[in-house]
């Protein structure tokens, strides 16, 4: 008998390279941190390393492999080097990286509980830890009426919670209103437009000295647009601006949604992390106002990406809004009303089980591993902003609440352009910069798993001589 022919990689070859790219990713996060930061190719230089045709014939997998250095490598902007201080951090770690490939591994589509009940079950149960883990108001837990989800990023869970928001609101979509702050994320006007409201219906509230939203000039809003015979329907606050890490006041803003009948959602996407340890919980205080909340482990929780928890108080709402039933998904365990059925809480219909990633990262680290790193971090970040404003050709653009340092040179905006394209042109920091007061500022974010003070003191040596 002749065995039929196929392709796949035996299981003893896939053993074999399965140890050599585990290697393969351990060396490279080994020696990440020689590597220039911000990848320095010009556009076009990859794709012209790549053969214009795909191969016709299979490759051998060492081939493969070795194109990763060659062709790959240079091409990328290195997260998690210990010197990425731009953005937010995108943060991985050991577990997180096995459990993203078991995942694969196992290859299941969670869609429906019926598709894989651990898949569901599962991500109801973390979400549930992580509640507690980070003292969450037990509405959003799913032993009441509420419960989280896991989304792709902080900006889907943004537009279904919108969208949730224009399904219960009682007018026509085209009379709806959303709000959020000047200082909002650019994600909040993106969901405005594909949840269909007007653009010209999104208001951008003005922002106290802190860059936090004015209650009073919410209000204000809010009054005009109901005068005009508009509806309110969605207010996003923040916590932890992506610009300043700005905190909106949580407590007032709720009360007036709650006056007015508003959705409440609150984005914690990078801040939310640091509720792990009580000394930073404040951050969270009136959160039992909010309709819905969310927050990226992928950014400050050693989860790669993607991961954002998304909690809803009511998840009827939710699940009105977004519920389909075709023919072809019915089955008996949704039909009992006893399951969740997550396709119903997110925009696709498919997903992956990223919750094993999320309950490796927790099962390793443990709570008090996690709250070892945000302390960490939080302290860097502290003493980075006492060597700015010790230095008098600097200046701090915001007292930095947690981990994001927001300054700026004296010397105004092209000296600061200036200094970033020094030192992300060195390769051997990467710093980004925002608009703060139509001033060009420079953000120093501390939130990159292996950072350590040397890094802090390397990069603080470099951008206070000039980059
Ligand atoms: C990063 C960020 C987002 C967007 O995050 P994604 O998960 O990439 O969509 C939204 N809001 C805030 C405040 C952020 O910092």
């Amino acid at each position: 008998m002749t065995q039929p022919k196929h392709y796949h990689m035996s299981p003893e070859e896939f053993r074999h390279w399965g140890y050599k790219t585990i290697n393969w990713i351990a060396d490279y996060l080994e020696n990440v941190e020689n590597l220039p930061v911000l990848s320095q190719v010009k556009p076009g230089e990859i794709r012209a390393k790549l053969p214009a045709i795909p191969p016709q014939k299979g490759e051998s997998f060492d081939a493969i492999l070795q194109d990763l250095n060659q062709i790959i490598v240079p091409g990328l902007t290195h997260w998690q080097s210990p010197n990425f201080f731009a953005f937010f951090p995108g943060n991985n770690s050991a577990p997180s990286i096995l459990g993203e490939l078991i995942s694969a591994g196992m290859g299941v589509q969670g869609m429906l509980w019926a598709t894989s009940p651990a898949c569901t079950e599962l991500e109801t149960h973390v979400l549930d830890w992580l509640v507690d883990m980070l003292g969450l108001p037990n509405q959003f837990k799913s032993s009441g009426t509420g419960g989280g989800v896991i989304q792709d990023s902080a900006s889907s869970a943004a537009l279904v919670a919108l969208i949730a928001a224009r399904e219960v609101a009682k007018a026509d979509t085209s009379q709806l209103v959303a709000y959020t702050s000047t200082q909002g994320h650019s994600s909040i006007e993106k969901g405005v437009k594909i949840a269909g409201l007007r653009r010209e219906n999104l208001r951008l509230v003005e922002v106290d000295n802190n860059y936090a939203m004015r209650p009073d000039l919410l209000q204000k809003c809010i009054e005009a647009d109901l005068k005009a015979g508009l509806t309110p329907c969605y207010l996003a606050a923040t916590v932890g601006t992506t610009s300043s890490n700005a905190i909106d006041p949580i407590p007032e803003l709720g009360a007036i949604a709650q006056k007015h009948n508003i959705w409440f959602h609150v984005d914690g996407a990078m801040s939310g992390t640091a509720a792990l340890c009580p000394e930073f919980r404040w951050i969270h205080q009136g959160l039992e106002l909010a309709d819905s909340y969310c927050f990226n482990p992928h950014k400050w929780m050693m989860v790669n990406f993607d991961c954002n928890c998304f909690y809803v108080k009511d998840r009827t709402k939710l699940i009105k809004a977004l519920s389909i039933m075709p023919e072809f998904l019915k089955n008996q365990a949704t039909a009992s009303g006893e399951v969740i059925d997550y396709r119903d809480w997110q925009i696709p219909l498919g997903r992956r089980f990223r919750s094993l990633k999320l309950w490796f990262v927790i099962r390793h680290y443990g709570v008090e591993g996690l709250k070892h790193y945000v302390r960490k971090h939080v302290a860097l970040a502290q003493e980075f902003a006492q060597w700015v404003s010790a230095d008098s050709r600097f200046e701090l653009v915001a007292n930095p609440p947690l981990n994001l340092v927001c300054f700026r040179h004296q010397g105004g905006d092209e000296v600061n352009q200036l200094i970033l394209d020094n030192l992300n042109a060195s390769g051997k920091i990467y710093l980004s910069s925002t608009k703060l007061d139509h001033k060009l500022t420079l953000r120093m974010s501390i939130g990159q798993a292996t950072t350590e003070k040397i890094n802090v003191e390397q990069a603080w040596q470099l951008i206070s001589s000039g980059g």
